[in-house]
């Protein structure tokens, strides 16, 4: 009999995995170079005042984004065999021709030919009940072709731009993973990966490795996409969560909480974290810091005292009670 059959569970989790990996590692191509050349005026890397040293960067760096295209067409693959199997696992041994033997034996669902990359897209769109939308399978087509050239050649024959690998990123999210919380999502896998190993919460943590790139991650992310990936437009004001600074703040990172707001308001009285995707109880009240506009309050279990979701400062510290 056939054993090890995979599950759609297994194969969407370790796409997600690959997914996650890749966009981690073009953030921090990003990073690396804001470290050392600090974004003036203009934060575009292309236009801003180090265009032209991002430029030469950016060729350096083709040989790892020729490999963080590989990582995104695995990702993709995964996916995709992940929705035909939960159709049936079966199905993905369409185009196998197994060779039986008269000799019982298990066999090993891996040893098995599964359907072919470039077969995926038309035997998801046939088998599945929701179909790729056209855009998606053109940019499946390109990466995997793309991919397919430097795994023969050692070149892909064009550069590659991070923004523009980003940027496809975000709409395979959308395409595949509609409805699911990226944010969390993110901060979940994060603390999946093998640097993760050394989060310990008091020196390092996932959510601070994620609030820390949460400047480039909303500025990579377009207005439409951030709307179908939030359900809130993007001009949204956005509030602390004190649940995810306090889960970000250890002895190595200090959070900057001018950047760091992932909530918003549901209604009047609720706070809804896109991060760690939980509704909070609030008061609409004046904040008690002289320079803070904010007037959305509530009680911090990790300060025990009221805390605004604006500034962040607890109201016992404000100076009108100095
Ligand atoms: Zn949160
Ligand atoms: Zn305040």
């Amino acid at each position: 009999m056939i054993v090890n059959i995979p599950t759609p569970q297994a194969l969407d989790d370790v796409a997600l995995r690959l997914y996650f990996s890749a966009w981690s590692s073009l953030i921090r191509i990003r990073q690396d170079f804001d470290e050392v050349y600090v974004p003036g005026e203009d934060p575009r890397p292309t236009k801003g005042q180090w265009g032209e040293e991002w430029s030469e960067y950016i060729q350096q760096y083709q040989p790892e984004l020729q490999a963080v295209c590989s990582v995104i067409q695995q990702s993709n693959e995964l996916a995709l065999k992940a929705r035909i199997c939960a159709v049936s696992p079966y199905l993905l041994l369409l185009n196998s021709d197994p060779k039986f033997s008269t000799v019982g034996r298990d066999i090993d669902f891996s040893e098995l030919r599964t359907l072919d990359a470039v077969d995926l897209p038309a035997a998801v769109n046939s088998l599945c009940a929701k179909a790729l939308s056209d855009e998606y399978v053109q940019a499946y087509n390109e990466i995997r072709s793309l991919r397919n050239k430097f795994a023969h050649l050692g070149h892909a024959g064009q550069s590659f731009q991070p923004e523009e690998l980003i940027a496809l990123l975000v709409r395979q999210y959308v395409e595949l993973w509609n409805g699911r919380p990226w944010l969390k999502d993110r901060v979940s896998f994060a603390s999946r990966t093998g640097p993760a190993f050394f989060h310990d919460g008091k020196y390092s943590s996932a959510v601070s490795e994620v609030i820390d790139e949460l400047p480039l991650i909303f500025a990579a992310i377009t207005k439409s996409a951030f709307k179908t990936l939030f359900g809130i437009s993007k001009t949204t004001r956005r509030y602390l969560c004190h649940s995810c600074i306090y889960e970000a703040t250890t002895r190595f990172y200090d959070v900057n909480l001018e950047k760091s707001k992932t909530a918003f308001l549901k209604d009047n009285v609720t706070l809804h974290c896109l991060m760690c995707d939980e509704d909070y109880e609030i008061r609409r009240q004046d904040c008690r810091v002289d320079d803070c506009k904010g007037n959305v309050i509530s009680e911090s279990e990790y300060s025990g005292g009221d805390v605004c979701h604006t500034c962040g400062q607890d109201q016992r510290d404000s100076p009108e009670d100095s």
